[in-house]
């Protein structure tokens, strides 16, 4: 898919999948409005899409995407939080109960915050990627002498569970926790080896899922 065009024949091959053989799944969808029970925190990487990795149907997925799938500490300064908006609507509106924030390997936003990328060209990114700082002090005070390849994904790990921690900052996350009807997952999609991780509170290691 490299046109616009393309994309055009994309949508009529998906009309024929969804509306010709199973228009009731639209139908209802529809109907009753949308129902997800999972949302998923995910990267803008043009190679993490959700909804193609975890190959879900229309529906089934609420899902925020942004650079390197990271989450903010609530706050309430007036400023635009489109993240912080999203989940407010998929906890408090639709009532999920699960959110998993999915990470992944060779992970651009992560690499411009180990390198310190302080181009002008990505000042936006630089002030967002502000949110995972604590994962690259960590990194660097646990694998000073490790190589770039092995403090990368040390560093997307550790995001993971930073977006976690931030999470549990939003009062009405916290109190459904607590409460068991919504449960926090870290997940790692390894690009390379065609792996998905989870993390493991016990081990506190990602593991294989
Ligand atoms: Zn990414």
């Amino acid at each position: 898919m490299s046109s616009p065009g393309q994309l055009i024949e994309g949508f009529s091959r998906f009309r024929r999948r969804h509306y010709a053989r199973d228009g009731a799944l639209f139908h209802e969808l529809v109907e009753r409005g949308q129902m997800p029970e999972i949302l998923v925190v995910a990267c803008c990487d043009a190679r993490v899409d959700p909804a193609l990795v975890l190959d879900c149907a229309p529906g089934d997925l609420f899902v925020i995407r942004n650079v390197a799938n990271l989450v903010p500490p609530a706050e309430n300064q007036g400023h635009y939080h489109g993240t912080s908006a999203a989940l407010e609507f998929g906890v408090r509106k639709l009532n999920v109960g699960h959110i998993i924030v999915l990470g992944h390997a060779h992970c651009g936003g992560i690499h411009a915050l180990l390198e310190g990328d302080t181009h002008k060209e990505a000042a936006f990114i630089a002030e967002w990627m502000g949110i995972a700082a604590a994962a690259r002090e960590q990194v660097n005070r646990e694998f000073p002498d490790a190589g770039s390849v092995a403090r990368q994904r040390a560093c997307e790990q550790q995001a993971i569970l930073v977006s976690l921690a931030n999470l549990m900052t939003f009062p009405w996350i916290r109190e459904r926790v607590e409460q068991a009807t919504l449960a926090l997952h870290g997940w790692y999609f390894d690009i390379e080896r065609g792996e998905l991780l989870g993390y493991n509170a016990a081990t506190r290691r990602f593991e294989m899922l």
